[in-house]
């Protein structure tokens, strides 16, 4: 591993280590940047860690980091209705987020990036417009020598960049201090269980299978889930509501679901940034990327594909503002990912907000989902991050059910 230098200063520092972060410090330092990657460690990220075809495929995940490859997908109603959806020509990659990440941030180190353990606690430009990131070392991997009676909290410690990437995840602290409007970012709160897969397999369960549930004593507002992950399993839920209990709904989405005797081996949660802040650049040198960019599609909650996309598009944005020196550069990070997937989080936002308001609507969705050309778009989508095209009747007919349940002229 190369050692920090923090006297030289580096063209880019990158604030967190995870799908976005490690992949802008993979890309730049490919492209011949000097790039510190700055990640706090010591916690697992909270997460089903499902990924699309399309993740795998542009980003060069290799096989063996999916722990389980989900082949089919069951919605599961209030009514316990259930529709199997097949996943044709593919799989959704699961992975476990200990090994995904640390795997993201060695490719990164393996491209010419230097790692370094600390946390974030403030950029200070100077008066000559350079940003200096202030930190605390955790590991005397060298930013400064590390003396034994500071190692709980860490020795304070700074770097100058040419260009920060704020990648820290939801609640970003750099968001929250350089660029305007990210207090306003709304969230869904997500919870799982981490639970050890049985030797025999309980009766419903199949390991090649995602199971999500919509009913509202599950979630008012979102879905539960029981995702595969080989030796493990996640089982889960979230919601916006700060008074709904996600420990008790997950308690009776483990007894819906027959799992309720299976062994605990981590209870976490994390909150979900479902909007993409207004801006993501504070005009000078700091761009974000992310879940610190509030980039979780509403309804699904799918974070890590955009992560990677975003750290792709801020590493290509900070490589434009380092080569031309025009700060207008990083603002296209936010443009180019609003092109590519701003409609669908608009259509997914307004999906969650109408079929997971009530138990009837619920119903109603699970039942438009029996559809094959429904099943076939949402698939489509999901997998390769575009609308499908390829079937304008399909479009046509699915618009008009959907209006027939909207207003209440199909029966549920
Ligand atoms: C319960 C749950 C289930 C989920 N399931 C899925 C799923 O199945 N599929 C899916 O696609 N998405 C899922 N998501 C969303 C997904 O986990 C996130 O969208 C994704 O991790 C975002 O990646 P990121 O790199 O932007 O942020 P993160 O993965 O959060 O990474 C941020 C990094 O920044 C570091 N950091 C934070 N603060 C500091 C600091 N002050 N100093 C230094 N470093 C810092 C952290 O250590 C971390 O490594 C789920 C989320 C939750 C909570």
């Amino acid at each position: 591993m190369k050692a920090v230098d923090a006297s030289r200063g580096y063209d880019v520092v990158i604030i967190g280590g995870g799908p976005a972060g490690a992949t802008a410090a993979n890309d730049l330092a490919a492209l011949g940047h000097s790039v510190l990657l700055l990640d706090r460690a010591g916690r697992i990220k909270p997460c089903g860690g499902a990924i699309p075809p399309r993740a795998i495929k542009d980003f060069l995940i290799p096989d063996h980091l999916l722990v389980a490859k989900a082949r089919s997908a069951r919605m599961i109603s209030p009514a316990d209705r259930k529709v199997d959806i097949p996943i044709e020509n593919g799989y959704v990659g699961m992975v476990d987020r200990e090994q995904f990440d640390e795997w993201l941030r060695e490719r990164a180190a393996n491209s010419g990036a230097v790692r370094c353990t600390g946390t974030f606690e403030r950029i200070e430009y100077t008066d000559d417009g350079v940003p200096v990131v202030h930190f605390r070392n955790r590991t005397d991997d060298g930013a400064t020598a590390l003396r034994k009676d500071f190692r709980s909290e860490g020795i304070a410690a700074t770097v100058r960049a040419r260009c920060v990437i704020g990648a820290d995840g939801a609640r970003s602290a750099v968001a929250q201090q350089c660029v305007p409007g990210a207090e306003k970012t709304e969230y869904v709160f997500a919870y799982h269980e981490i639970l050890r897969a049985p030797a025999v397999r309980p009766a419903g369960y199949d390991d090649t299978r995602c199971d999500v549930y919509y009913r509202g004593e599950l979630s008012p507002d979102f879905y539960g889930w029981v995702f595969p992950h080989g030796n493990t399993l996640s089982v889960g839920t979230g919601s916006a509501d700060k008074g709904f209990s996600l420990r008790g709904a997950t308690g009776a989405l483990r007894q819906a679901a027959g799992l309720q005797a299976l062994e605990v081996i981590r209870r976490e949660g994390a909150p979900l940034p479902m909007k993409p802040l207004p801006r993501w650049d504070d005009g000078r040198a700091v761009v974000l990327a992310g879940d610190a960019a509030g980039v979780v599609a509403p309804a699904s909650g799918e974070g890590i594909y955009y992560a990677l996309y975003g750290g792709r598009l801020a590493a290509e944005a900070a490589h434009a503002y380092l080569e031309t020196g025009d700060a207008r550069a990083l603002a296209t990070a936010r443009k180019k990912f609003m092109k590519a997937h701003g409609k669908v989080f608009w259509v997914l936002g307004i999906m969650q907000r109408f079929w997971y308001s009530s138990d009837k609507r619920r119903e109603s969705f699970v039942k438009i989902c029996m559809d094959k050309d429904v099943q076939q778009l949402t698939f489509e989508s999901y997998m390769n991050k575009e609308l499908a095209r390829k079937k304008p009747m399909a479009h046509v007919r699915i618009f008009f059910k959907d209006m027939a349940h909207l207003l209440g002229l199909a029966k549920a």
